[in-house]
């Protein structure tokens, strides 16, 4: 029920994004990447529209390039990234 609540929310928020209209601004408190499962394929760096991600300059214990937070305050919660990881890895908390 929670998730079915939820997912318009998340829907109206990534076509807010892609088309531009952030008439709702959102801040991020915290963007948490999970070491054990992001495979470090990038996806999540490539579809944030505000370059809030980048690539970690070193890799880590499995010779993955993690993504890191580049720029918190440019988040606008749009949740792309969290839709779009293949491995759930990836995860954004909102400042409320
Ligand atoms: S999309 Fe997911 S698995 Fe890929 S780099 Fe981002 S957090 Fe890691
Ligand atoms: S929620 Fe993810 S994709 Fe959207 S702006 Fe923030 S970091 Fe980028």
């Amino acid at each position: 029920m929670i998730i079915a609540y939820q997912m318009p929310s998340v829907i109206s928020r990534a076509i807010e994004a892609k088309n531009g209209d952030y008439s709702l601004p959102r801040k991020a408190k915290e963007i948490a990447i999970d070491g054990r499962l992001c495979k470090g394929c990038g996806i999540c760096i490539s579809v944030c529209p505000h370059d809030v991600l980048a690539k970690a300059d070193t890799v880590d214990n499995r010779g993955f390039y993690l993504p890191v937070v580049a720029d918190l305050d440019a988040c606008v919660v749009c949740r792309l990234c969290e839709m779009e990881c293949p491995d759930f890895a990836i995860s954004v908390l909102e400042d409320t």
